[in-house]
């Protein structure tokens, strides 16, 4: 008998331990990857930028590991709503959970609920199409905007922002979202930091792209950026040798602005309806910790974009501490047959690879606890679903939507993809509809042969 192990999430850390799975066990695995939504690679499709493709062929090996023998993929299925955590330990020898960090951090200052105030975890799903936010959610129509937060994503944001619709037309975002990247009247991007440059988060690689953005003047003050680089570690003193150099730069008079600041915080969201503009208060060091100086600083925006790190949220019926927003382990054992891998284990630090070598730990832990132990599992996972209705969307339904989305970029004449607009746009082609020109669907159904199961390369030729 194989031993049978349920991986809840489909994002880097999930398939990086079915992979680990397949490769350590000894004798036959099965391995069923849940997701809540119908697309697998988590952050990998949600959350790397567009623009970034050489992140985003990550999914490529994603991919190869999906087919692996052994290894399936049950989409829209969703832990907590549609199976239990009993109904997993009752179907599968062994459960990781790997469902990520989700949701935004909070800044905790007044006015942070006000419209335009807004997480960048929600501007990121915006641009990056995901199911959960509609492509008509942001109307860029201020001419300054602020990012809080000098980490990775900041920084994708940031660029985000200060690019031209053109520049990311051969990306996969949603032709509607470009339309609205398009009519942007954003002119100045203020990104702000609440400790100096030698304590910014952002990575070299990543930091260099803004000075090279052919739209936006990258402006520093030398005050703000004045840091001595003596005993750094090579990274961050490659960050703040960078920071200077824009310090010391003439503007060249390009359409947008990107002001990167250093040692200022936000202390409130002003605004009578929405936001209209952001109060920052200058700090230093005391201690190690950030204090104000009472010196007081208004930037009239429009849009405030927190990007002040992400938190993983419990899942029912698994332990969770709130003091980590993670799930309490050891080396990846949460408790009697269930393990967790990603930043659900660890907290959203690192780059994707770091999740293979996490999740590689995880599965250790977990085929050693196993090892010559009797398979405990007395259900199986495929009835329960049948009998409450639940149709998982395949592997082959998946690569219908991909499909689709290399199609609409075929008639838009666009790269190699174009994400579907929604939910519903995938739903249509699950379901045998053609989502219409702009990827939305138009609800008619009028053609029938779309099936989820369907033949992917059949599909593209349509
Ligand atoms: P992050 O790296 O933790 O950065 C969070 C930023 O928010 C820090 O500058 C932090 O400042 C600031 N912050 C936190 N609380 C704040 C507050 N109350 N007020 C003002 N500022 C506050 O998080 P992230 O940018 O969300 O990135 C998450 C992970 O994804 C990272 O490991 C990142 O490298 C990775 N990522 C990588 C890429 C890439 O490789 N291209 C792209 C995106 C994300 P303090 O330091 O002062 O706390």
């Amino acid at each position: 008998m194989s031993l049978r192990v349920a991986v809840v999430g489909s994002g880097p850390a999930g398939i990086y331990t079915a992979e680990a799975l397949t490769r350590q066990a000894t004798g036959p695995v099965e391995v069923d990857v849940l997701e809540r939504l119908p697309t697998p690679y988590g952050l990998v499709r949600y959350g790397v930028a567009p623009d970034h493709t050489s992140i985003k062929s990550i999914a490529g090996y994603l991919r190869r590991v999906l087919e692996l023998p052994g290894v399936r993929f049950l989409g829209g299925i969703e832990f907590g709503r549609d199976v239990s955590r009993d109904d997993l330990l009752a179907c599968y020898d062994a459960v990781v959970y790997c469902t990520g960090a989700m949701v935004d951090r909070r800044m905790g200052v007044p006015g942070e609920d006000l419209p335009g105030s807004v997480a960048a975890t929600d501007f990121v799903n915006w641009y990056c199409g995901h199911p959960d936010v509609p492509a008509d959610r942001f109307l860029l129509d201020s001419p300054e905007v602020a990012v809080i937060g000098v980490g990775n994503v900041a920084v994708d944001v940031v660029r985000i922002l200060a690019k031209t619709a053109e520049e990311l037309r051969a990306t996969d975002v949603p032709e509607e979202v470009l339309s609205r990247l398009a009519a942007s009247r954003v002119k100045a991007v203020h990104m702000i930091g609440r400790r100096g440059p030698e304590h910014a988060k952002f990575t070299l690689k990543e930091l260099r792209e803004l000075g090279e953005l052919a739209n936006a003047d990258v402006r520093v003050r030398p005050e703000e950026a004045a840091a001595s680089v003596e005993g750094l570690p090579r990274q961050v003193r490659g960050n703040v040798e960078v920071l200077q150099s824009w310090a010391a730069r003439t503007p060249a008079g390009r359409p947008r602005l990107l002001d990167v600041r250093f040692w200022m915080r936000p202390v409130e969201i002003l605004g009578r309806d929405r936001v209209e503009a952001l109060r920052l208060e200058r700090t230093r060091l005391a201690d190690g910790r950030v204090v104000g100086t009472g010196e007081f600083e208004v930037l009239p925006v429009g849009m405030v974009l927190r990007s002040v790190g992400y938190r993983s949220v419990p899942l029912p019926g698994v332990p969770f501490s709130e003091a980590t927003m993670t799930v309490p382990n050891e080396a990846g054992r949460a408790g009697d047959r269930e393990y967790v891998a990603g930043w659900l284990k660890r907290g959203p630090s690192g780059v994707i690879g770091t999740n293979k070598s996490d999740a590689a730990e995880t599965v250790r832990t977990l085929l050693a606890d196993l090892a010559g132990r009797a398979p405990v599992r007395h259900a199986d996972l495929d009835p329960l679903l049948a009998r409450r209705g639940l149709l998982p969307v395949t592997y082959d339904g998946w690569r219908a939507i991909e499909a689709a989305e290399a199609a609409l970029a075929r008639s838009l004449g666009r790269g190699e993809r174009v994400k579907l607009a929604g939910a519903a746009a995938m739903a249509a082609v699950l379901e045998g509809r053609e989502p219409c020109e702009d990827g939305v669907p138009d609800g008619t159904g009028r053609t029938a042969g779309l099936a989820g199961t369907e033949d992917a390369e059949g599909l593209a030729a349509r």
